[in-house]
C-alpha cells in the first residue's frame, strides 16, 4: 500500500522547532516510500484557531522546502465527524455524560485521595432515561463520551517504541464532543486518518496514551488502523525541555542567519543513531532516513550544533540558490570567493564592500611603506595577479610567509585574514589594486 502521512499542526500558534521536527520525519518517512505528505490543519478549536497561523504554518513548510502533496481542514469536515459520531452513537460507543468540570474535577480528587488512579467512574452510563430525561429538563446539554472495549488490550507495534500494551481498563473514557457541539482533538483525528488514507502516523510520544484510545476508535469505524511511531521529546542542549524551545521557530532561525537547509540536516539526525552532519542534499538525508535509527532517549536541540551545521552548510550553498540575498553586482566568481569565509549568507556584504572599497587600512611603518610601493610597482594583471604580485616580490624583496602576505593583504583588504587572496584580487581588480598599494607610497 502507498504510504501516506500528515502533519497535523493546530493553528494556535507559530511552529517550533518541535513541530518542524515532526514535520519533517513525516515528509521524509513519505518521500523516501515514494508516498504522500500531508498538511492537515486540526481547526475544530474554532476559538483558539488563527488565520494568520494557518499562514505561517504554509510559510514555513514552504521555507524549509517540505511542501505537502494535499492540504485538508478539519473545519471543512465537520459533517464528515457528525456522520462518524452517529455510527458510534448507533452502535452504543459513545454515550452522553453530564457531570459539570467541577464534579469531574471532585471526583478526581476523590479518586487520588484514595490512593487510586484518576479514571472516570463511568457514572453517566448507568443513567436511566428518566435520570436522563430530568437532566435535559433542567437544561443540562450532555457531552460525550467513547466508550472504551475494556474486553480488549490495546496493542500495537510502535515504529520507534517497539510493542506497546495498554490495559484499556486503566484508562478514561475520552470525551469526544463537548456540550456545545464541538468536537475534541481524538475523534475527528482518526475520523481523517481513515478517510485520508493515511498509513503512517507518527508524531511526538506526548501522543501515545491518545494512540491506545485512537486504536478503539478505528476498530469502532471498522478500520484497520495505521501504523504509529511515537518519536522522543526535543529537549534543549542543558537536557530540559525548555521555555526557548517552546518559541525558536522559523522567524528567529531566519533572522540569525540559519539556513533551511542546516536546521533540516540537524533535526533529521538528532535523537538517531545516525551522526549529525552537514548534508545539503535532501535526496541523501531521505535515503538515509529509517525509523530503526531513532532512539527512545529524548533529541537533544543544541544552537551551538546548528550554527556549525549552519556554517559547514553555507560554504556548500551554490550561487544559484544565494543569488537574490546577495548585494548588488555580486556574481558567482565573488560568491565562491567569499563563502569560504562567512558563518552566515548576510555576512557576504562586509566582504564585497572590501571588494568594491573604501576599506580602512592600519598604519604602515615607513619600511612596511616602502615595501607596499615596491608592489604597487610590480603589479601586473594575468589570469593570476596575486601569484605574479607574490612571486615578483619575493624575487625583488627577499620576502617570504608572512611578512610577504600581511602587508598586502592588509593593504589590499583592510583585514588581516580573508578569502583566499587568489580569487580576492581579480574581484578587486587591476586599477583599485593598484590605487590600494600605491595610496600607501611616500609623496
Ligand atoms: N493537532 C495535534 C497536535 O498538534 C495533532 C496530533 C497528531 O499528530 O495526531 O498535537
Amino acid at each position: 500500500m502507498a504510504v501516506t502521512t500528515r502533519f497535523a499542526p493546530s493553528p494556535t500558534g507559530r511552529l517550533h522547532v518541535g513541530n518542524l521536527r515532526t514535520a519533517l520525519h513525516n515528509w521524509m518517512l513519505a518521500r523516501k516510500a515514494g508516498g504522500t505528505f500531508l498538511l492537515r490543519i486540526d481547526d475544530t478549536d474554532a476559538a483558539r484557531s488563527e488565520e494568520r497561523f494557518v499562514d505561517a504554518i504554509r510559510a514555513d513548510l514552504a521555507w524549509l522546502g517540505l511542501e505537502p502533496d494535499g492540504e485538508e481542514r478539519q473545519s471543512a469536515r465537520l459533517a464528515h465527524y457528525e456522520a462518524a459520531f452517529e455510527r458510534l452513537k448507533a452502535s452504543g460507543r459513545v454515550y452522553p455524560a453530564y457531570e459539570t468540570a467541577q464534579e469531574l474535577d471532585l471526583k478526581r480528587k476523590v479518586a487520588l485521595g484514595r490512593g487510586l488512579p484518576p479514571i472516570y467512574d463511568r457514572a453517566a452510563l448507568s443513567m436511566s432515561e428518566a435520570e436522563r430525561a430530568a437532566k435535559e429538563a433542567e437544561g443540562v446539554a450532555p457531552h460525550w463520551r467513547f466508550k472504551l472495549d475494556h474486553d480488549t488490550p490495546i496493542e500495537w507495534l510502535d515504529g520507534i517504541r517497539g510493542p506497546q500494551h495498554f490495559d484499556p481498563a486503566q484508562l478514561s473514557d475520552p470525551v469526544v464532543r463537548r456540550a456545545d457541539g464541538s468536537w475534541l482533538y481524538m475523534m475527528p483525528s482518526a475520523v481523517d486518518d481513515i478517510e485520508m488514507g493515511v498509513t503512517d502516523v507518527l508524531r511526538g510520544e506526548d501522543h501515545v496514551s491518545n494512540t491506545a484510545v485512537q486504536i478503539q476508535m478505528f476498530t469502532a469505524l471498522d478500520a484497520q488502523p495505521p501504523r504509529f511511531a511515537h518519536e522522543a521529546l526535543l529537549v534543549g542542549s542543558e537536557g530540559k525541555l525548555s521555555k526557548r524551545l517552546g518559541s525558536l521557530g522559523c522567524d528567529a532561525f531566519r533572522e540569525t542567519g540559519i539556513e533551511p537547509e542546516a536546521i533540516v540536516a540537524l533535526l533529521a539526525r538528532i535523537g538517531t543513531s545516525q551522526p549529525v552532519e552537514p548534508i545539503a542534499d535532501r535526496a541523501a538525508l531521505v535515503e538515509s532516513f529509517d525509523l530503526g535509527h531513532f532512539g527512545r532517549a529524548p533529541a537533544r536541540f543544541d544552537e551551538t550544533e546548528l550554527a556549525r551545521i549552519n556554517t559547514a552548510i553555507v560554504h556548500q550553498l551554490p550561487f544559484d540558490h544565494v543569488a537574490r540575498r546577495l548585494p548588488e553586482g555580486m556574481g558567482a566568481a565573488a560568491w565562491e570567493s567569499i563563502r569560504p569565509n562567512l558563518e552566515r549568507v548576510g555576512d557576504a556584504a562586509d566582504w564585497w564592500n572590501v571588494v568594491t572599497g573604501p576599506i580602512v587600512t592600519p598604519e604602515f611603518d615607513a619600511e612596511t611603506l616602502a615595501f607596499l610601493a615596491e608592489a604597487a610597482r610590480v603589479l601586473t594583471w594575468s589570469d593570476d595577479p596575486w601569484g605574479g604580485l607574490t612571486g615578483a616580490l619575493k624575487e625583488s624583496t627577499g620576502r617570504k610567509g608572512k611578512a610577504l602576505f600581511l602587508p598586502l593583504r592588509q593593504a589590499l583588504t583592510g583585514r588581516d585574514h580573508g578569502p583566499d587572496m587568489h580569487t580576492l584580487l581579480p574581484l578587486i581588480g587591476e586599477d583599485e589594486a593598484r590605487a590600494r598599494l600605491s595610496r600607501h607610497a611616500p609623496a
